[in-house]
């Protein structure tokens, strides 16, 4: 899915650069997002002139702004907030300075034409968060310094002030690609639960699901203090190059969805003490032989597997789901959230990603067995939708 919105988006930028000749005249403050594309034209490595220009002019003046002896942003908004939301203010360009960025009103993309990347990563996550401060909406807001030197600022506070994250169980960073990931897993292994990264998913909407295919931003330097920390797209793509280019129209319905989220309704259900390695580290997960054992798991972990199902629904792959009113119907939504998965753990990359060829052979093996009990697992869940 994600391949396909990415072909969509350089099918969108090709035909819209002879546009953006034509709109060259068009200005920054002709935007929605002018804020944001002010914010782009910031060249921001870390530790240069450039990025304390940028902090100065976009965060430091906020009421209640702290800045920490790494040179962190912290913000309090509400009491005693239990998440805590992060971006980070450098970007990995070389040099200091300013940059003109291109902006194509008709397909909502901004991009440059030069060699260097344009700071969407993490301009957009400091943007959105200043929005949703402005919506006064409760939470621990940092703004990370030295991310993209190796999440510096996040293990200095690990190190030096770990008492800030004592009332934190959530952690949500906005720094991924794309339009659909909601992170459960980083480099250093699981970082949330899919209890939490699916409902989470699901009150997005959109093409958002969960994503075991996270590599790395602060969030993961607090997952042994934090239960839940994760990382969601925020609409760009090609990050780190010169191709990068920032969807603004992705923005439009994304921040009023984050404004109106209920935040305080999210499952906290990972022990951060537990060490889980993730899904493709050998070992690490309970592995079947056979669709029984799958069965049992799902005795044993209604809710997951419910979850699994519910997220299926929600991406539009398992309608019959609720218009079902029989056990069968549902059991092929099951085998479907199965997908090729003989001889693992269920996992939702599958809902994300799998091929048709996954999900033909998963369903034709679930058939083949008695499936009962998963499907009353579902059934108990879901009621007789
Ligand atoms: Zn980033």
């Amino acid at each position: 899915m994600a391949k396909r919105k990415q072909k969509t988006i350089k099918r969108k930028i090709a035909r819209s650069v002879s546009r953006a000749v034509a709109e060259k005249s068009a200005t920054v403050a002709d935007c929605a997002h002018s804020e944001l594309l002010r914010m782009l034209t910031y060249r921001r490595p870390y530790g240069g002139k450039t990025v304390d220009q940028f902090c100065a002019e976009f965060i430091d003046h906020l009421t209640g702004i702290e800045i920490d002896n790494f040179g962190n942003r912290i913000l309090t908004v509400g009491d005693n907030p239990s998440i805590l939301f992060s971006s980070h203010t450098d970007t990995v360009h070389f040099s200091d300075g300013r940059q003109k960025i291109i902006v194509d009103q008709f397909s909502g993309l901004v991009y440059k034409d030069d060699d260097q990347p344009l700071g969407a990563d993490c301009a957009t996550g400091i943007y959105i968060m200043l929005k949703m401060i402005d919506a006064k909406i409760p939470g621990l807001y940092i703004f990370h310094a030295g991310e993209e030197i190796g999440g510096l600022g996040s293990a200095w506070i690990v190190d030096n002030n770990p008492t800030l994250l004592d009332n934190i169980d959530r952690a949500v960073a906005f720094d991924r690609k794309l339009d659909c990931s909601v992170i459960s897993e980083q480099s250093s292994g699981r970082c949330c639960s899919n209890v939490f990264a699916s409902s989470l998913a699901i009150k997005l909407g959109g093409n958002f699901a969960v994503d075991n295919t996270g590599v790395f931003t602060d969030t993961a330097n607090y997952i042994d203090l934090v239960a839940e920390c994760t990382n969601l797209s925020v609409g760009y793509d090609c990050e780190h190059t010169a191709a990068e280019y920032q969807d603004l129209s992705f923005l439009d319905q994304f921040i009023p969805t984050l404004i109106a989220l209920d935040w305080d309704s999210l499952p906290v259900e990972r022990d951060p003490a537990a060490t889980d390695y993730g899904t493709d580290f050998v070992g690490a997960d309970p592995t079947f032989d056979n669709f029984d054992q799958a069965i049992n798991f799902v005795e044993d972990n209604p809710e997951w597997a419910a979850d699994l199902l519910f997220a299926a629904y929600k991406r539009g792959e398992a309608d019959q789901l609720f218009t079902a009113s029989s056990k069968q119907d549902a059991a092929d939504i099951l085998c479907n959230a199965y997908g090729d998965q003989s001889t693992r753990y269920p996992d939702p990359d599958f809902l994300a990603w799998g091929s048709d060829l996954d999900w033909d052979t998963g369903r034709d093996g679930l058939q083949d067995q008695d499936h009962s009990a998963a499907v009353s697992a579902a059934v108990k869940k879901w009621g007789s939708k």
